[in-house]
């Protein structure tokens, strides 16, 4: 009797003799063995597979650990930058909302995050071994790849915005040190790896992040990658933090992380809207605090919309030319058009495409924000400052296109 498998290929035979007493097979004798055949079939079947999975099991550790080795910067890198002089916060204008990075070198931008971490009194409250944070900086610096926008200095820009909105609005009074310190990380990390392309491309091409998360398929892998660098020899920051603390980081590190899915924030923004507007929050309530951590993490990744108009404009660019490069692949390789906003084709609708952006994302968020706190106000006269702006470079499109 053939035993197959779920394919219906013989993986195996049965074979009965000899039945007692010299009594011959009968038909039923037959049935109950085919019944039999099949569980034979499921039994290998399932042992075939558990033994497949253990070797991508382990396969998958043997990645992790070289990944992990690489990942991490090297270790006389960091033992330079120990011995840098770390200037002050206001020598780098980490307060000042109107902050960019353009004139800053790449080692200046380390020494940046080492001045947050000093000034939030991160490094003193959860002892933090100096070097290793030097480390760790340099290697999640590392993890961002050179694409056009989404890179290192994306990750560091929307740090200094969690910095300078938590200390001026004085949040870390709200939140605490140890959500002060997770959702600093959490800025550090929130786009570590990113390719240049979104999760609705993940989808489209069917990409092996995609098949491992259905949702903010990016957000998920940024968070893993955050999680290996933690966890990779010479990294770990948060080796002093007694275990529940250790669970509680990780926790609103992976929620902080999360909630720079926009679709997340579409989700989540109209409970903290209601909250504010009816001034029924209360920050001692944890599920209160997550909105905020979530509405401050969407807060500062946009950030780059309160900016002085030049330098708004040249970031702009920047997630433009990257959207466009996602277009090309679509249009090249996925054989798709791709949508407005990353077709090459409609570059001319970018104002216009700002000003939406403005009004469906930006707008309602940071009007909540100067809401809830006066001193955040700067970011919303910056928004509407830059909506006129873009406005009015539509509106000269709009012009042009009626004299031709
Ligand atoms: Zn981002």
């Amino acid at each position: 009797m053939p035993i197959k498998n779920a394919a219906g290929n013989i993986i195996g035979i049965i074979q009965l003799i000899n039945k007692p007493d010299n009594m011959p097979f009968t038909q039923n004798d037959e049935h109950f063995l085919e019944a039999f055949a099949i569980f034979c079939g499921m039994g290998i079947h399932n042992t075939q597979m558990y033994e497949k999975a253990i070797k991508a099991m382990a396969k998958q550790r043997v990645t992790l650990e070289v990944l992990s080795y690489h990942a991490a910067a090297p270790l006389e890198t960091a033992q330079k930058l120990k011995k840098q002089v770390i200037p002050s916060a206001q020598a780098f204008h980490l307060y000042d909302f109107k902050f960019h990075d353009f004139c800053l070198e790449d080692e200046d931008t380390l020494k940046a995050c080492i001045r947050m971490f000093l000034d939030l009194d991160l490094v003193e409250r959860f002892h933090i071994d100096y070097e290793v944070l030097c480390r760790w900086l340099l290697s999640v610096k590392k993890n961002y790849r050179q694409v056009t926008y989404h890179n290192w200095r994306h990750a560091f820009n929307v740090a200094q915005m969690m910095f300078a909105i938590i200390t001026t609005a004085q949040f870390w009074k709200v939140l605490g040190d140890l959500e002060c310190l997770a959702l600093l990380v959490a800025c550090l990390c929130h786009d570590l790896d990113h390719r240049g392309t979104n999760n609705s491309f993940q989808i489209k091409a069917s990409s092996s992040l995609a098949q491992l998360y259905s949702t903010s398929t990016m957000e998920h892998h940024h968070f893993d990658q955050c999680i290996m660098i933690l966890n990779s020899q010479g990294n770990h920051i948060l080796a002093s933090l007694s275990t529940e603390e250790y669970t509680r980081v990780i926790k609103v590190l992976e929620d902080a992380i999360l909630s720079t899915d926009l679709a997340v924030y579409f989700r989540k923004r109209g409970n903290f809207f209601n909250l504010v507007d009816t001034q029924s929050y209360d920050w001692n309530l944890e599920e209160h605090r997550e909105l905020l951590r979530g509405m401050l993490m969407t807060t500062c990744d946009v950030a780059a919309i309160t900016k002085p108009w030049e330098i708004q404009r040249t970031v702009a660019e920047l997630v433009a030319s990257e959207f466009f490069e996602q277009g090309d692949i679509e249009k090249q390789e996925l054989k798709i058009t791709p949508i407005d906003m990353m077709n090459r084709d409609k570059k001319d609708l970018l104002p216009t495409m700002q000003v939406g952006f403005i009004d469906a994302i930006c707008l309602p968020v940071y009007r909540t924000f100067a809401d809830l706190n006066g001193k955040l106000r700067p970011l919303l006269d910056g928004v509407e400052h830059n909506r006129a702006e873009w406005q009015k470079l539509a509106d000269e499109r709009m012009r042009k296109e009626g004299d031709n």
